[in-house]
């Protein structure tokens, strides 16, 4: 597949972006005060958000990583996850934040978190980025959303184009050609 000169209009930008990460960041200070929390950051797509939330968070927190598979370079949902990559950490009596970019389907989200409550954790929240909700195939919602969106392709913020434009620091929807 060739990526270059691929088209996108932006639909949030960098400084959106930052100020909602803020807020939210605000919001899971006041929520998990005093508590042992643990963010645990779905690959690879999420990495960019973690980075900042995590950033503007005052409270401690542990973080680690957990990888899926997801849409293997198309734009559109094979319904298949699997775990490819394990957690570190022990989550047993702890509270843990699941870090999304984006939940579309919801199938990967609701796969993630009946695999993590197998670990007895004392909680399981979810926060994410970008909400498809238009798009959910399985009743699932975020506890912490920053944007929801329209049932459309997105790339950048941590969101390839078949592993290109993660590095981008706005979020966009793709245009296709036809
Ligand atoms: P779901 O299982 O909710 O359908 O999809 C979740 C995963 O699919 C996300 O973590 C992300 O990796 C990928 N995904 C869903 N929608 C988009 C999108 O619009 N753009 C990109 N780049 N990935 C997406």
């Amino acid at each position: 597949m060739d990526t270059h000169d691929i088209s996108w209009q932006v639909m949030i930008s960098e400084e959106d972006i930052q100020r909602r990460t803020r807020e939210l960041a605000r919001m899971v200070d006041a929520d998990f005060q005093g508590k042992d929390l643990i963010l645990i950051c779905n690959l690879k797509g999420a990495f960019v958000f973690l980075a900042d939330f995590c950033r503007e968070l005052t409270i401690l927190h542990e973080i680690d990583f957990i990888a899926t598979s997801s849409y293997k370079g198309t734009t559109s949902s094979s319904g298949v996850v699997r775990i490819v990559k394990d957690l570190k950490s022990d989550i047993n009596e702890r509270h843990v934040l699941i870090v999304e970019d984006i939940v579309d389907s919801g199938l990967t989200l609701d796969y993630v978190r009946r695999y993590l409550s197998l670990h007895n954790p004392a909680s399981i929240q979810i926060l994410t980025l970008l909400d498809k909700r238009e798009a959910r195939k399985v009743a699932i919602e975020a506890d912490y959303v920053g944007f929801v969106i329209p049932d459309k392709f997105v790339l950048g913020y941590g969101l390839d184009f078949f592993e290109h434009y993660r590095n981008l620091r706005f979020i966009a929807e793709y245009i296709s050609p036809e």
